[in-house]
């Protein structure tokens, strides 16, 4: 008979002992990703086994990432399947059977090495030549009716994996690495059980693996070194050894492991930075495997449709966080435009309320550094300073309220835009009423330039938007503003810088008579007076 291949089944087993972490991420999108593109099953598995770091609150968060994240898991928390439970914590009655099952075919023994003896044989062995390797096996040689004996007195004890004397190297499979050996003498008698009745990591994990049909363990390559010791507990319990496939690491820009140091590490924090799921799955797909070597969009279907081991590359991969931007903007651009304002909507009613508390009048603000600009923009969800929850309520369901206006607003910033926080500091403007933002170098670069006859211009444009006889349209008012500046011979920049600072209060914004109309006529001729009054006095037009 020939082997029949067994359906696929992969898990994501992280520990609730944090957030959800990038390259946890990029772990879970890679065994989602394999099973879908092999018809098989993902598991989600939530190893929290240790209660000093495990909480219930990191559990909810890793979930929600994953949820946000789109990775839907056949089994696991919330979906029962055949294997569960899903929480190692539940799982404690198949790692006593397992543990049952070694004892019986001999494959675990009882050690009674105190933490004192142990302590001591390793300070000998670290003095002595050729160094410490591991637990001597001392106990190995205790009869088992002796050990019995010593186990019913209730002498202190662990349960100890016996590895045969006569066992030749450790050898598996990795899909990134090829083939593995790892010398025997290396691994001495793991620990299977702790004195304290607790199960070791290592054997758990085996345990949950082998009871949960793993067919491919797709990890992060810190658990490398865990695998000779889990392939011996799997040869053990006579369970078939799984593929493996881990995954190098992923390092900042300077090189080192991501960490805060670098920024944002948890997924939530790029979601609340605006960021879309579907641009951060493809972006962190990317890190450390390729369709083509070329290929970087890449749908959540394609890569459910062409996702396999052997293209994940050996090498470290660096988060760039300029490419993850590029990258959203291009899945920004992609969406239509009321699909925009639904996943903007948080951001957009940001802008509102943001633009709300304006000071009356004209406010001359100084010039915002590169820095403190990009810092501005990176306005999160959270409820914004001094607004009460009834405020952002408000302002959410002003946003549903006006999805037509919205819609309209989407092509003037969509171009530029590459991440959904950067629309309050882009749109606020849109919501200052009469009053003005102005900022400082705008103002003098543009409105207090010596000869650039921007009161002039102030003036023709003003009387064009204070025309109510020309309907409120971008195109008939431009061009109206232009031909009467080119009878005053003012070239378009000096006509319509002046009236954008004015308008938007600075001279970089959104395409400016698109914006001009969205506004009411009589908020953006109270701005141009009161500019004009604070940039060239009292009745300058
Ligand atoms: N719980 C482990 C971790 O979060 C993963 C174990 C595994 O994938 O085998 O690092």
């Amino acid at each position: 008979m020939t082997d029949q291949p067994q359906p696929v089944r992969v898990r994501f087993a992280p520990s609730p002992t944090g957030k959800l972490h990038i390259g946890g991420a990029r772990t879970a999108i890679y065994n989602w990703a394999f099973a879908r593109a092999h018809g098989g099953a993902f598991i989600l598995r939530i190893e929290d086994t240790d209660p000093e770091r495990s909480t219930e609150e990191n559990t909810q968060i890793i979930l929600r990432a994953l949820r946000w994240l789109g990775l839907d898991w056949d089994e696991g928390p919330g979906v029962e399947g055949t294997c569960g439970p899903y929480f190692q914590t539940q799982r404690t009655a198949t790692y006593e059977a397992a543990l049952a099952q070694l004892k019986e075919s001999g494959w675990a023994y009882p050690c009674f090495c105190t933490k004192e003896e142990l302590d001591a044989k390793r300070a000998a062995a670290e003095a002595a030549e050729g160094g410490y390797a591991g637990y001597d096996g001392t106990c190995r040689a205790i009869a088992s009716d002796e050990a019995a004996a010593r186990i019913a007195a209730g002498e202190p004890h662990v349960w100890r994996l016996k590895v045969p004397a006569d066992h030749g190297p450790v050898t598996f499979h990795d899909a990134v690495y090829g083939a593995m050996e790892f010398p025997i003498d290396v691994m001495d008698d793991m620990i299977l059980q702790r004195t304290d009745g607790t199960f070791t990591y290592n054997f758990c994990v085996v345990c949950d693996d082998a009871g949960m049909g793993i067919t491919h363990v797709i990890r992060g390559d810190d658990h490398l070194s865990n695998t000779p010791r889990q392939v011996l507990v799997y040869e053990a319990l006579g369970a078939k050894v799984p593929e493996f496939a881990h995954l190098s690491m992923i390092l900042g820009p300077d090189g080192k492991k991501l960490s805060k140091r670098h920024g944002a590490t948890n997924v939530e924090e790029y979601r609340d930075r605006g960021y879309l799921s579907d641009a951060l799955v493809n972006y962190l797909a990317l890190l450390g495997w390729s369709l083509d070597g070329e290929t970087t969009i890449i749908s959540r279907d394609e890569l459910c449709r062409s996702f396999s081991l052997d293209r994940i590359s050996k090498k470290h991969s660096i988060f760039d966080e300029a490419k993850l931007n590029w990258m959203d903007g291009a899945y920004l651009r992609e969406l239509a435009p009321a699909d925009w304002v639904a996943l903007a909507k948080p951001w957009l009613a940001q802008a509102a309320i943001d633009g709300a508390q304006a000071p009356a009048g004209v406010t001359v603000v100084p010039t915002l550094t590169k820095d403190e600009q990009k810092a501005a923009e990176a306005v999160t969800r959270a409820l914004p300073d001094g607004d009460t929850p009834e405020q952002w309520e408000a302002a959410l369901a002003a946003v549903d309220a006006r999805t037509g206006f919205y819609e309209a607003v989407h092509p003037l910033i969509i171009e530029r835009l590459e991440r959904l926080d950067q629309i309050p500091a882009k749109l606020a403007f849109l919501f200052w009423g009469p009053n003005v933002v102005l900022d400082e170098k705008s103002r003098d670069k543009v409105l207090l330039k010596e000869g650039a006859r921007a009161d002039e211009a102030l003036a023709i444009c003003r009387a064009v938007l204070a025309d109510e006889a020309l309907p409120w349209d971008a195109e008939v008012l431009q061009e109206e503003c232009r031909a009467r500046g080119e009878a005053a011979e003012l070239k378009p920049k000096l006509l319509f810088q002046p009236l954008r600072v004015a308008v938007c209060g600075n001279m970089v914004s959104p395409p400016l008579l698109e914006s001009i109309v969205l506004m009411d006529r009589a908020d953006v001729l109270a701005r141009i007076d009161s500019v004009a009054t604070e940039s060239f006095g009292a009745g300058a037009l």
